[in-house]
């Protein structure tokens, strides 16, 4: 029980700064999770989107397995539980996690004392193990080492496949995307992919550089999955609401044109502040920025992403 405080957030520079960063990184501080309700949202048979604070959820329960997507804040477990309960009376029997935040992997431990098998990412599991400080490009949250409940007991390095509920449920790594240790989920039968914070529905992204993200990896993660994606398909993001190939699309071609932008900028000598002040994403802020990511946070993010 000693991490049962596991985050802490220390704010550097300005209030703005601040204000921006703290809707995600201090989330578990600043929000009363008391009034927040689970939504679960239907997308078939077997599949479900669960939205609450923090990152949104995907479950599927079926004949065989309740197999949950990501499990938000600590203080969130016994929510996520009774929502899942009202579904089933079976136990959550597999946790995988998309990737280490804390918004994604807080009821681990509350869900793993109670049996399920948590699967993540070689890399998930390594940073849970130790405290982590995640940068937002002006202001830090600390996350302290996981207790051993809630550290994932099976960890992939590529891939791996669950074949559960009548349908293959797919995970597969997208290598320096929104961190190091990314999974993405399709679920095959139905037409439905998962991708955690590789994808924020209608706001600039959060690429947790510090944690090895990188913008290029994104672009590379968002082509793969509009690889697989029909205009049928289902994409659950890991913020904002339920998405579709086309809504991932337009935000592909927005990161794609805006990195072009900041990396012309740096190439033409400017140094970081100046390629800041010259606002290269102004024309999109109006769109993308009101999210947890503001402009300059985001354009520093791209900076620091870029190849040396
Ligand atoms: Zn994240």
């Amino acid at each position: 029980m000693k991490n049962h405080q596991p985050i802490r957030c220390s704010v550097m520079r300005s209030a703005a700064l601040l204000l921006a960063g703290l809707a995600l990184a201090c989330g578990a501080l600043a929000q009363d999770f008391s009034k927040i309700e689970i939504k679960a949202e239907k997308l078939n048979d077997t599949t479900w989107m669960l939205v609450g604070a923090g990152g949104n959820m995907g479950l599927s329960v079926g004949e065989d397995a309740v197999f949950l997507i990501d499990d938000q804040y600590a203080p969130m477990a016994p929510k996520i539980k009774a929502a899942i309960a009202a579904i089933t009376k079976k136990s959550v029997q597999f946790v995988l996690n998309t990737h280490f935040h804390f918004d994604h992997t807080g009821g681990n431990e509350a869900l793993g004392k109670e049996g399920a098998l948590i699967v993540a990412h070689d890399n998930v599991r390594r940073r849970l193990s130790a405290d982590q400080v995640i940068s937002f490009a002006g202001n830090t949250a600390r996350q302290a080492a996981s207790s051993k409940a809630a550290l994932p007991v099976v960890t992939v390095p590529g891939a791996i496949s669950f074949h559960i509920n009548g349908e293959e449920v797919h995970a597969f790594h997208v290598p320096a995307a929104h961190t190091d240790g990314d999974l993405i989920v399709h679920f095959k039968g139905g037409d439905i992919v998962h991708m955690g914070d590789v994808f924020f529905n209608g706001s600039y992204p959060f690429i947790d550089v510090g944690s090895g993200g990188s913008p290029q990896g994104m672009i590379a993660a968002f082509d793969r999955v509009l690889a697989l994606a029909g205009d049928k398909t289902r994409i659950i993001p890991g913020h904002g609401p339920l998405a579709d190939k086309a809504a991932l699309q337009r935000t592909r071609d927005m990161l794609a044109t805006l990195t072009q932008r900041i990396a012309e900028q740096r190439r033409s000598g400017k140094t970081d502040e100046q390629v800041r002040a010259a606002k290269p994403t102004a024309d999109h802020d109006a769109v993308w920025g009101q999210g947890f990511i503001k402009p300059d946070q985001f354009v520093q993010l791209v900076l620091n992403g870029l190849p040396k």
